[in-house]
């Protein structure tokens, strides 16, 4: 799948439209999600242009691999989250229901979490 330039994410990175904005660093952006799903929900996101994790992983230079999991790890901790704990989801892909075409991380947190995982099918 290649990368589409004006997919939401890519116009958030460029300052196009506003976001709520937690943490940067020089690879990755985190911000809340505009439908939060849980008290905590922010997403994480690679400066890159990476449609999705087998994208990124295939593609990203060593120091953006670390820079974007650095930063899911501090969002989680400025969000107050680490302590308590966090789950992280990233849809990749058709199977898994992607929405947007820019590789991202759910960090959701803020309460308990009732199952231990998603179902499958869900
Ligand atoms: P998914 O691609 O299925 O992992 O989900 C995309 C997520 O992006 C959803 O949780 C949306 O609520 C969220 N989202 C879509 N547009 C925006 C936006 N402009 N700012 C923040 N979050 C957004």
């Amino acid at each position: 799948m290649s990368y589409d330039d004006n997919n939401i994410f890519a116009r958030i990175l460029r300052g196009e439209i506003p976001c709520k904005k937690v943490y940067e660093n020089d690879h990755a952006l985190a911000f809340h999600d505009i439908n939060p799903l849980m008290p905590v929900h922010v997403l994480v996101i690679p400066k890159g242009a990476y449609v999705n994790l087998d994208d990124f992983s295939a593609k990203a230079a060593p120091e953006a691999l670390a820079g974007f999991l650095q930063a899911v790890g501090e969002t989680a901790r400025l969000m107050g989250v680490g302590e308590d704990g966090y789950r992280i989801v990233a849809n990749n892909g058709a199977h898994a229901n992607q929405e947007v075409p820019h590789f991202h991380v759910h960090i959701f947190g803020g309460r308990q979490i009732r199952g231990r995982m998603i179902r499958a099918d869900e």
